[in-house]
């Protein structure tokens, strides 16, 4: 993990640049996520019981902000009696660097809703 990196990250998160509460941490894998094609951010992630989310810069407040979506391991492990077997945990990884070269989302919001992956 780079030091600097990190540092600069931290640094925007105290100047007020990242749209979202504090849950969003920064992942333990940062160097491997692009920077956002729109503010220029790394993203910071939040996994909780009905999904996984990004959020950046990208948005109007810290409760209305642009996110990538996935579902989480948690909902997997339900939808699965319990099994967390083939849960991709770098799917939201997957999903934002797609859509930083794409402009595509995978995984929308709606699509993972509608499939009871939320
Ligand atoms: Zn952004």
């Amino acid at each position: 993990m780079s030091i600097e990196l990190i540092r600069d990250i931290k640094i925007s998160i105290l100047e007020g640049k990242y749209k979202c509460i504090s849950a969003y941490k920064i992942p333990n894998d940062i160097e491997k996520w692009k920077n956002c094609s729109l503010c220029g951010l790394k993203p910071l992630t939040w996994t909780f019981n009905n999904g996984a989310s990004t959020a950046c810069g990208c948005g109007e407040s810290e409760y209305r902000h642009f996110s990538i979506n996935t579902e989480s391991i948690m909902s997997h492990v339900s939808r699965n009696n319990g099994s967390a077997l083939h849960y991709n945990s770098n799917k939201l990884l997957e999903n934002w660097n797609h859509w930083v070269e794409t402009n595509e989302e995978l995984e929308t919001h709606q699509s993972l809703i509608e499939n009871g992956y939320w």
